[in-house]
């Protein structure tokens, strides 16, 4: 595939240029050092990456350090005065879509990007904006993503910011400006690709993956030299038409291991989240995607492993080469990404100090792997898990229980866990002092459902198997976990699934937010909860440590949102606040900041459904096209999870708009694209059919309220 470098078109800014450059001296005056000023802002190199207790006031890296352990070495807030948080800061982001992103901060200055792949720069000690870049990610871009419009967050190098955009742009920024230097597409386009992943820069080429295996790509990891946006290497993680010659020696391989006509669909595999490196070993690390389809009969005949779906995967950093693959879930079909965070540490088992990678993986799974050589050390479930028994030491591989192949059986399979995993994107963190992994954990069951006449789709998501929530009660909770004796060491349960990423420090506290509209500090030894403040909103982002003008920072960007929120319809009301109120937020000791309230209203959704269609074969027709083509943002069920249209109380189920929207793309500015090319006009019919059908049951038998429960605080 072709890549080409050239400018961007020209950035909308918050304020204009002369200006942001006065006050952005200003502020490197203030709180810099003298070498830092002297090379200008977010002067990042591989030296200040690595040097995790030299660099405690900074996070320079999404993971902070190459080994993405998100430990800071600030002890200024700690178990002892962490009672005495408050808000410092807030900056509302006026994006109002899931935010997923770590900030970074680099001598003073805190970079954010947002959701539509948004980046900002703000004064770290006042959250005074210097720059705003907006990448005007085309909006009908939307239905290439199952999982929201989110970022994860950008990459700072020599005086640059890069961030990767939604519809698979690499963009490096002016560090001073958010003057776009280079921009490269990425991706095939005429592929349903997206980039929702945090760039990372080794030996100064930027590193990017991408997503897309619900819906028809071959995954695939790249990089770019930082200086000019040329490219420098490709790993593929799916083989590609065995009839053409095979990119390198792993590809033939791999190939080996798939049956049927998997490249016409792209196999899946993306890569689109994690990603750590040791300098020592020269090895990156990634982790790969799962499948497409999920329904392995449809993607590999039943056959094969399906290297490298699901696996955590190194490469040479130099040239890309493959090194070693360790593959979690082999040929899986539950949704069983393996990209969750690869945390590098130096771990003492059996008294034995070995260079691990440790991952909590969405299978339910904890992985303790020889960083060198792949090699597994241990495996330990974290939650009930009912796909397998345990896994094989000898061989690696998971021990499976019988009945969870769906796609063999032909039957209707309830999985723990489910799609959501034991273990999302949420980052968690490693304290090397007590020696605790801090997992945003959840417990969720999904009922895997066979389909009839399943035909893949030019629009949205192909996976090929219907999917449901089942009556087992989710959980969410976070779990403090021994990595060495794989064990709990202790854990803080809450309202449901979703919760934030975690960071951790030498001060002994580990800090998160909560689906419910909480951040929270607890002791890093013990899991007492030392501080909270209500913040409005769900978090899931993870947050991070800094120091600035003398004094050290804790900030998280709030914002609900991402695949749960968009697509787990009632569950995703049972964690506790549906509203999304996007904003970087910064607490310090000794402040007593408030929020504005903000003025968007709480969800709130009023059912007065038109009487249930009498047509009840059109209702049942409607229901699989819902679940193909709607639920992923609009929620199963037609339950809104609080950032889409609630389809249940939309005022255009009774008035022909509806298939303008539906068919005509009346919307699509919003992001809702035509369904034309795969809908015909009974098909829109059955399923406004069966969203009123839904709407009735929902109104006779309400259940719990799909509504924010913000504490009376107004
Ligand atoms: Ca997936």
């Amino acid at each position: 595939m072709e890549s080409y470098t050239g400018r961007a078109r020209a950035p909308r800014r918050a304020v204009g240029a002369l200006c942001l450059l006065f006050h952005t001296a200003q502020l490197m005056g203030i709180s810099a050092g003298s070498a830092a000023i002297a090379a200008g802002p977010a002067s990042v190199d591989a030296g200040r990456i690595q040097d995790g207790a030299g660099e405690a006031r900074n996070w320079l890296s999404t993971g902070r350090t190459y080994d993405e352990q998100r430990y800071s070495p600030l002890r200024g807030i700690n178990a002892d005065n962490a009672s005495h948080l408050g808000l410092a800061w807030y900056a509302d982001l006026y994006v109002e879509r899931g935010q997923e992103a770590t900030p970074l901060v680099v001598d003073g200055i805190m970079y954010v990007s947002t959701a539509w792949s948004l980046v900002k720069a703000y004064d770290a000690r006042t959250g005074k904006i210097l720059w705003s870049y907006d990448p005007n990610v085309p909006r009908n871009i939307n239905v290439n993503g199952c999982c929201d419009v989110v970022n994860r967050g950008v990459a700072a190098w020599k005086g640059k910011i890069f961030v990767g955009a939604f519809d698979g742009r690499l963009i490096a920024l002016d560090a001073r400006s958010g003057r776009p230097l280079w921009t490269t597409w990425t991706v095939d386009r005429t592929k349903p690709y997206t980039i929702t992943q945090a760039p990372r820069v080794v030996k100064g080429r930027v590193i990017i993956g991408n997503g897309g295996g619900e819906y028809g790509t071959r995954g695939y990891i790249s990089a770019y030299n930082a200086e000019d946006g040329t490219f420098a290497w490709r790993f593929y993680t799916v083989p590609g038409d065995p009839s053409q010659p095979f990119e390198n020696e792993a590809m033939a391989r791999a190939a080996k291991t798939w049956s049927g006509e998997w490249w016409k669909l792209g196999g899946g595999g993306a890569v689109w989240d994690s990603m750590s490196y040791d300098p020592d070993l020269n090895l990156i690390y990634f982790g790969v995607g799962n499948g497409t389809e999920w329904d392995q009969r449809a993607r590999s005949q039943n056959k094969g492993d399906n290297l490298f779906l699901s696996s955590i995967v190194a490469v040479d950093a130099d040239t890309g080469a493959y090194a070693w693959h360790y593959q979690a879930t082999p040929g899986e079909e539950w949704d069983y990404d393996a990209v969750q965070q690869l945390v590098l540490a130096d771990l003492a088992i059996g008294d034995v100090p070995r260079k691990v990678l440790m991952q909590a993986n969405k299978n339910g799974f904890f992985y303790v792997l020889d960083r060198k050589t792949g090699a597994l050390v241990s495996a330990t479930p974290i939650v009930p898990v009912n796909w397998a028994h345990g896994v094989d030491m000898k061989s690696g591989r998971p021990m499976e229980n019988g009945g969870i192949r769906y796609s063999e059986t032909g039957k209707s399979a309830s999985i723990m866990p489910g799609p959501v995993g034991a273990h999302s994107w949420q980052p968690m963190a490693y304290n090397p002092t007590t020696g605790l992994v801090y997992i945003p954990t959840q417990q969720v069951t999904s009922e895997f459902d066979v389909l009839s006449n399943y035909k893949v789709s030019p629009l949205g998501w192909n996976i090929g198997v219907g999917m449901r929530g089942t009556n087992v009660k989710s959980t969410g909770f976070l779990l403090a976990w021994d990595p060495v004796r794989q064990r709990e060491a202790w854990r803080v349960p809450y309202l449901g699934p979703w919760n934030g990423g975690t960071v951790t420090s030498a001060g002994n506290i580990v800090a998160e937010g909560d689906a419910a509209g909480n951040f929270a500090v607890y002791r890093a030894d013990n899991g007492q909860k030392l501080w909270s403040m209500f913040v409005q909103s769900g978090v899931m982002a993870a947050p991070i440590l800094y120091e600035v003008g003398g004094e050290e920072y804790i900030a998280v960007l709030s914002g609900w949102g991402g695949a749960f929120a968009l697509s787990a319809g009632k569950e995703a009301g049972q964690s506790g606040n549906l509203r999304n109120v996007s904003r970087v937020l910064a607490f310090k000791l000794g402040a007593s900041g408030t929020f504005t309230f903000p003025s968007v209203d709480p969800v709130r959704v009023t059912l007065d459904p038109p009487p249930e269609p009498a047509d009840a074969a059109s209702v049942a027709r409607g229901e699989p096209l819902f679940g193909q083509y709607c639920s992923v943002c609009h929620g199963g069920g037609a339950v809104s999870g609080g950032l889409t249209q609630d389809l249940r109380a939309s005022k255009f189920l009774t008035s022909d708009v509806y298939y303008d929207i539906v068919l005509g793309g009346l919307m699509k500015d919003e992001g809702m694209v035509s369904f034309k090319p795969v809908l015909t006009r009974a098909d829109a019919t059955a399923v406004r059919n069966y969203v009123i059908h839904r709407a009735n049951e929902d109104t006779k038998h309400p259940g719990p309220p799909n509504v924010s429960t913000e504490p009376e605080r107004r």
